[in-house]
């Protein structure tokens, strides 16, 4: 990590919370994960790939190839290529191919993972940012959003708001303001127009905690083996290479 991440974020080091290790508490070894699917390359969402050098690691082509460009100092501060050992097993997409998926455009399906996985593209906080969308039964979604918002009541759909706190540190990221802020009112809209899509982000301890049934600062525990959690399995995953920021972050 850098420096200035370091200071300004404090994260929680301890290994147990690493994916690779709660991963293992839930009976599984580096070589089961065979796909991970990224929303975007900071470094608190990448810093854990290189624990799974067999998996096939999907993200858009523009994060890939804007993060590899280091354009400015903040870009070298977020986008870690220490972090990208397995580079080499990263397969990337186009971000304005595929098809419509509850009003979200260019979504599409990913080589080797079945249909109920799709990448869906939500620019803004970075120019090759996605969310991951899961099916599960009857007709539900789950959408992880990554970082496209950072606070459970910016998807209030009658009265958004977001601490100043972390309206400052996306503020801080953003590499384009008005897609960002168009892509949280099409997410408003989704959550009120189709309550058959689940949607969290990656860095809400409320959210976390309702979705996992466990506190921020627990490891899983073995006993959410085998989809006793609310999440499908695959979510789980591609959840738990972010680490965690704080609401005050
Ligand atoms: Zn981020």
């Amino acid at each position: 990590m850098s420096a200035f991440f370091l200071a300004m974020l404090s994260p929680d080091f301890r290994e147990e919370m690493t994916a690779i290790r709660q991963i293992e508490r839930l009976g599984f070894r580096a070589a089961d994960v065979r796909h991970i699917v990224l929303t975007h390359l900071d470094f608190d969402h990448a810093g854990g790939l290189d624990d799974f050098p067999l998996a096939r690691v999907h993200m858009l082509r523009r994060e890939r190839d804007e993060a590899a460009a280091q354009r400015t100092w903040l870009d070298r501060q977020r986008f870690r290529p220490q972090q990208w050992g397995t580079h080499d097993n990263w397969t990337v997409y186009p971000s304005l191919q595929g098809e419509r998926w509850f009003g979200f455009d260019s979504v599409r399906g990913l080589e080797g993972l079945p249909p109920e996985i799709l990448l869906v593209p939500l620019p803004g906080h970075t120019h090759g940012h996605a969310g991951i969308a899961v099916e599960g039964e009857h007709g539900s979604w789950i959408l992880l959003t990554g970082d496209a918002y950072f606070y459970h009541r910016e998807m209030d759909v009658e009265r958004p708001w977001c601490t100043p706190g972390l309206r400052f540190y996306q503020t801080l990221m953003e590499k384009d303001r008005a897609l960002r802020l168009r892509n949280q009112d099409r997410l408003r809209a989704l959550r009120r127009e189709h309550s058959m899509v689940e949607i969290f982000c990656s860095h809400d301890p409320h959210e976390f905690e309702r979705l996992s049934g466990r506190t921020l600062d627990t490891p899983v525990s073995p006993a959410q083996a085998g989809g006793s959690g609310s999440l499908p399995r695959a979510a789980s995953s591609s959840q738990g290479l972010s680490s965690t920021l704080g609401p005050s972050g």
